[in-house]
């Protein structure tokens, strides 16, 4: 029995991200589950510093899981977080550094998901 591979999503509670994000990550990383985390606008909460419920999910996802890549997403028309696109990259830059900062064993990543639902690394 192999071992099934995971990633973990740290996206918007919006629904429209959802099965971008997975679609996204599954097709890039090969992985076969992907763990998602989410809070409205999470990457305003994450660059903000309220990463104490975000950062236990993420350990779960990392220690039990052994997911190999965090991928903290932004959106277009974010309810939770609504700023410009150019201040949206600002906090997933933010956001990303923050969570490497923690030194867990996957890699960390950004996507934008723009105004067509479309998630892209940035
Ligand atoms: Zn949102």
């Amino acid at each position: 029995m192999s071992e099934k591979s995971f990633a973990t999503s740290l996206s918007c509670m919006d629904g429209r991200v959802q099965l971008p994000m997975i679609n996204l990550i599954k097709e890039r990383y090969s992985v076969d589950f992907v763990d998602t985390i989410t809070a409205p606008g999470i990457d305003k909460v994450i660059s903000d510093g309220n990463i104490e419920s975000i950062k236990k999910s993420v350990i779960i996802s990392v220690s039990n899981h052994k997911s190999s890549h965090i991928v903290i997403s932004g959106h277009f028309g974010c309810a939770g977080n609504p700023v410009s696109n150019d201040e949206h990259f600002v906090h997933i830059k933010k956001s990303v550094e923050l969570v490497k900062s923690w030194n867990l064993n996957a890699e960390v990543v950004g996507v934008w998901i723009d105004e067509n639902f479309v998630p892209r690394l940035i």
